[in-house]
This record gives C-alpha cells, structure tokens and sequence, in this order.
C-alpha cells in the first residue's frame, strides 16, 4: 500500500464509537493519513480513486494504546525475574541502570520495544526513562504515536545531575517536539518515593502553565503507601490533591493499594488510572480494583510497564490479563467485559493521554491509527464472537497489518519501519555485553 488513499475490506470492523460494536463485513477508507469513512464491502469496493487491500478473515479495530511504559528495559527483559518490587529495584534494576544506561542502550532497547509493540497492535505508546530524546527519536523513527513523560527524581542519573538539569532537558525536548504530529512531551515525576514535594509541586506548577500531561507511579504496593504514610502522616495520593498536581491531565499508574476514599479523591479530580495488570501480578504488588474505579467514573487505561517487570510488551496479552485479573480482584466474572477491555486498550487509553481527539477509536477525522487482526487461527475457531474471541483467545502473534496516521508500519505480519534482522544482531550484542560484565 503506498498511496496516501486506500481502502481495507475486512471480516468485521470494531469501531470502539458509534452505536454498533461490531459492524459485519465493513471497509476503513483512508484519505491523506485519516480516517474518512467506515462503509460496506461492496459500497467500499466500488470506489475507483483509491487502492484496494482485501484482508478475508480479519477485523480492524483502533491501535492500541499503551499508556505506561520503559522502552528500553527491553535489554533488561528477563535479567531479574521472581524477586519483590523493592528488592528487584534496589538490588538488580538500579544498580545495572546505573552502571549501563547510555544514549545507546536506549536507543537499542526502544528500538525492540518498538518492535515487539509493532507486531502486537500496539500504535501509540508512553515512555518514562532517561534519555528520552533518544526514545523519542527511536519511537519517531519506527512510526509510532508517542507520549514521552520525562523523568523527574531527586536522584543523580546519567541523564541529569540534578533537578535543575531534569527540568531544563525536559523542557527542551517538549519545546523540540512542539510542532510534532506524532511525538507529546509531558512530565514523568518517577513516584513520590524518588521525588520530593518541592519538586513535585514545581512540576504540578510548569504542567498547569504548558496544560502537559503528568505520569506518575503511585500506589504501587501497600508497603510504599505504608512507609510514606509513616514517614509524612499522609497517603501519596492526598499529597498529590494537596499540591495541585492530581487534575484531568494526570496519570496515576498502578494504584494497587487504594481504598474508597482515594478512590473518591481520584474521582473527584477527574485524574486517570493506569493499570497494568501483568507488571502487578509479577511483582506481587498487589491488583488494581479496575471495576470500582470504573464505578466511581473513573478512566482506566491499560499499560504494560517494562520488559523487566512484565516480562512482554505484547498489547493483546495485556488486554487478556487485565480481563482476567479483573474478574479475579472483585470475584464477578461479569466484570470487564470483552468489549469494555477493548475500550480500555484503545480509547480510554488515548483518553488517559489526552489523545482522544486524534486516535483510540475509527471515526471519521480522526488519524488512521488502526490494526488487521487475522480471525483464521484454530485457537478463534468457530468464532463465535469477534471481541472475545480478540480479548480471550488470541495468542499476541494475530496482528498482520498495523497502519500509523495513514502509514503502512507492518504488512503481513513484517515490520516496514524496522529492520528486524539488524534488532536481532543488536539484541545478541547486548546480550553479550551484559552478561560478560554485570
Ligand atoms: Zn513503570
């Protein structure tokens, strides 16, 4: 597909808007990188000013959003595996990023993150990790709608000395990347166990000034809350609300250990919960009650965290477990349903990154962000049901097609923005590296 207007006839379209949740033999027509129309076969078939693609025995649905991630721990993916939060963090994660994080390791980690995200449906992602202008540059490369929060701690990395030079860096990139069609920069305060309130409520202060998105860790075990409830006298979550920096253009990822009133407090500042329910259940930290925050009205997206923690970045894996786990943590299997997982991978998860207006569901004006997911395999067989059949049965590897405002970024199941040879020689490189030193 090379023209700029095309047609894609499928199976079945999941538009994630609209009356219909599935609408039966249906065609996407894209004109100039969006979204125009979702018609019938036969009306699409018709039009003879456009490319035709026919995919017999597949659905389109949006792109997937993932809204929390750390690209370039891909390098780090089964380094420390089956340990406690704290323990993986303090004894193996922070030491090796120490000792190894550089423009390289990121750009290499990032570019196989992209990769894999690519080949699982994933279009548009958020990163927090150090030198984010080379993942930005990496993701950018690859084709991928991004949202790169940038880091913020009190702690001296090989990015920044200090919180000036956090902030100033930061600052510059978003400044870069203004004009982007693709790339948002916001603020990524890492947690407020490595962030202090001053710079938390500096950060709550620039985010209101540039209206940037914020991401946060927050929640994530019950012993963080614990010690910085010993510590303070408050919940993270209430300091949050108390400096200014908890409104409707943040992001609280994880939030395990919650109970009603923060529950109450997240509703009532209209700010978004990032769940990831595989880098949870990993580590043991604990489940995100997913069901009473929708409750509360609250917007839940769906992350899959790093590669260290998870151990894949894999979009339709994460869509599964967050089902599974949901039905598990609040003991009805009614909740979550297939189509409302669906929801929460595409367009709830714009919504979290304040880029509803542009992707998470196929309606016409928005971007062409959109997924070919093959319906053919035994494991969907008789296919009863399109959805659950996408959130229950599908293995990670259905995803044949995926195009990016428009663009053409996997064909048949072949990465076209990446070389996938070259990330294989780069990936046994790194291997070599880390296993010879660390
Ligand atoms: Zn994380």
């Amino acid at each position: 597909m090379t023209s700029a207007n095309f047609a894609v006839h499928a199976e079945a379209i999941i538009p994630v808007s609209g009356p219909e949740n599935v609408l039966k033999f249906h065609s996407i027509v894209v004109r100039e990188g969006v979204s125009d129309e979702l018609m019938p076969n036969a009306q699409a078939r018709a039009l003879s000013d456009i490319e035709h693609l026919e995919l017999h025995g597949h659905v389109l649905m949006p792109g997937l959003v993932n809204a929390h991630g750390h690209a370039a721990m891909t390098l780090l993916r089964g380094y420390a595996d089956d340990m406690s939060l704290a323990s993986w963090l303090n004894d193996k994660i922070w030491p090796l990023e120490a000792r190894w994080v550089s423009p390289e390791f990121v750009r290499d980690g990032t570019d196989i993150a992209a990769a894999e995200m690519l080949l699982s449906g994933i279009t548009a992602t958020s990163d927090m990790y150090f030198f984010p202008d080379i993942t930005a540059q990496s993701l950018r490369a690859a084709g991928m709608r991004t949202q790169l929060v940038f880091p913020i701690m009190n702690i001296e990395t090989a990015w920044a000395k200090n919180a000036e030079e956090y902030f100033e860096k930061g600052l510059a990139l978003r400044d870069y990347f203004r004009n982007d069609d693709l790339v948002d920069i916001g603020f990524g305060p890492h947690s407020t166990y490595t962030v202090d309130e001053s710079l938390l409520s500096r950060t709550a202060m620039l985010a209101n000034e540039l209206d940037a998105a914020i991401q946060i860790h927050l929640h994530e075990t019950a012993a963080e809350v614990l010690a910085h409830v010993e510590a303070t006298g408050e919940r993270p979550i209430d300091l949050l609300a108390r400096i200014g920096l908890l409104g409707p253009r943040t992001q609280c990822v994880h939030m395990t250990a919650i109970g009603s009133q923060d529950i109450e407090t997240i509703a009532a500042h209209g700010a978004h919960v990032v769940h990831c329910p595989r880098s949870n259940m990993k580590l043991a930290s604990g489940a995100c009650p997913v069901s009473k925050l929708r409750d509360a009205g609250i917007n839940v997206a769906l992350g899959t965290d790093g590669a260290a923690s998870n151990n894949r970045l894999n979009g339709l894996a994460e869509m599964q477990s967050a089902a599974l786990l949901a039905k598990l943590e609040s003991g009805d299997p009614t909740a979550l349903s297939a189509s409302e997982s669906i929801r929460m991978a595409t367009l709830d998860g714009a919504r979290a990154l304040g880029l509803d207006h542009v992707t998470g569901s196929l309606e016409p004006g928005k971007s062409a962000d959109f997924i070919a997911i093959d319906l053919s395999g035994f494991n969907m067989a008789p296919n009863h049901q399109v959805e659950s059949n996408i959130v229950y049965a599908t293995s990670g590897t259905e995803v044949t097609h995926s195009w990016i405002a428009g663009k053409n970024v996997v064909k048949n199941r072949q990465l076209q923005s990446l070389d996938s040879d070259a990330l294989r020689h780069t990936a046994a490189d790194w291997r070599a590296k880390l296993s010879a030193k660390s």
